[in-house]
């Protein structure tokens, strides 16, 4: 790095560190990557979406920088999914070449120990001293020795391979585990949203409004249709709660189907609005099954809507918005609870 760049860096940093002290931002490797880039002003799309994302949620949501993070800094799937494979093929050189090398030895053994039997003929045909077969046998016993250690060493390799494969394995389950997103629908996961919703009740923010919704009937749907169509429901559904997110926020598998949406800087009433233009949204909704021709319609959700109240645990906050969802479905499904 030529010295222009070095005090440019330093100064970036300088500008990066307050910023992120400022927002509350975890100081975290990503979240420098992600502030330095933001200070450097490469990527004007990055730093709009920052802005609105800071505007928007008082807190940086560790989520929503890490999707950010992915999108502009680094592509780290590919980084670990290439130091993934860097490994494996490290692991199947090493292997090789020790198989190679077994297999050298071995050859060289079997024209040695050939050898030596040809020699032992000679003890019948011709009449050794017992010198000369004492010399036969430690040969032999040599020869065996050297085999047994290269098969070893063998061994060995193969031992060290299978703890190497099981690291890797670890390693790819934890890749896996810190997925943000959900395969079947593309929205966030439930993973993302623990995180996302600790880390607002860690840090002090204005409002924080939940809402927790279920599709209605959908065990009866599965079985007049099937689960693949089923899912298609689910990845329909998912596409229409996801395209109708405003003002920061964000919507989440909960689970199976059930969704959940998180809107910071909130009132209760304007969450629950919300709430009822995404059920309009999603009654109106109309599906087709490619292989009769049908028109699928009637996908309806039910929803429970509340406000974080202070100092109210976590697990509290959730259940309050399950039970009017509860209360959602008892009334006759396809409605938002509380009324006001
Ligand atoms: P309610 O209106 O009370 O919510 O009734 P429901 O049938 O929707 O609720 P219930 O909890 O009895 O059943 C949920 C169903 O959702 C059962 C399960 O087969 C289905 N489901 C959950 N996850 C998936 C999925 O990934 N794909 C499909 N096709 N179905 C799913
Ligand atoms: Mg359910
Ligand atoms: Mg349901």
């Amino acid at each position: 790095m030529n010295s222009k760049l070095l005090i440019q860096s330093a100064e970036n940093l300088k500008k990066a560190v307050p910023l992120m002290m400022k927002y509350k931002v975890p100081t975290t490797p990503l979240n420098y990557a992600l502030w330095y880039t933001y200070v450097s002003n490469e990527l004007p799309t990055l730093n709009e979406k920052l802005d609105h994302l800071i505007a928007n949620n008082d807190i940086c949501p560790p989520v929503q920088s890490e999707s950010l993070y992915r999108e502009f800094v680094a592509d780290k799937t590919e980084a670990s999914t290439w130091a993934l494979r860097s490994g494996i093929d490290k692991m199947l050189i090493q292997l090789d070449q020790s198989l190679t090398d077994t297999h050298n030895d071995t050859n060289t053994f079997r024209k040695s120990f050939e050898k030596t039997f040809v020699d032992i003929n000679r003890v019948e045909n011709e009449g050794l001293s017992v010198e000369e077969v004492i010399g036969l046998l430690k040969k032999l016993q040599g020869d065996s020795k050297n085999m047994h250690r290269s098969t070893s060493f063998f061994c060995k390799s193969l031992e060290s391979a299978k703890g190497e494969i099981t690291s890797l394995k670890t390693q790819l389950e934890k890749s896996q585990k810190q997925a943000l997103y959900d395969s079947l629908t593309g929205l966030l996961n439930r993973h993302a949203f623990d995180t996302e919703l600790s880390a607002y009740l860690q840090v002090k923010h204005q409002g924080l409004c939940l809402i927790l919704a279920d599709i209605d009937h959908f065990k009866m749907f599965n079985d007049q249709w099937g689960h693949l169509l089923g899912d298609q429901v689910l990845k329909a559904v998912g596409r229409k709660l996801n395209d109708s997110m405003r003002n920061g926020a964000s919507a989440y598998r909960f689970g199976g189907e059930e969704f959940v949406i998180l809107l910071p800087k909130s009132k209760l009433r304007i969450a629950r609005h919300f709430a009822e233009t995404m059920r309009k949204t999603i009654e109106k909704l109309s599906l087709k099954d490619k292989r009769t021709g049908e028109k699928i319609k009637n996908i309806t959700l039910s929803f429970g809507v509340v406000e974080f109240q202070k100092g109210e645990a976590l697990s509290d906050f959730i259940a309050r918005a399950d039970q009017f969802l509860y209360e959602a479905k008892r009334l006759g499904r396809n409605r938002v609870l509380p009324i006001l």
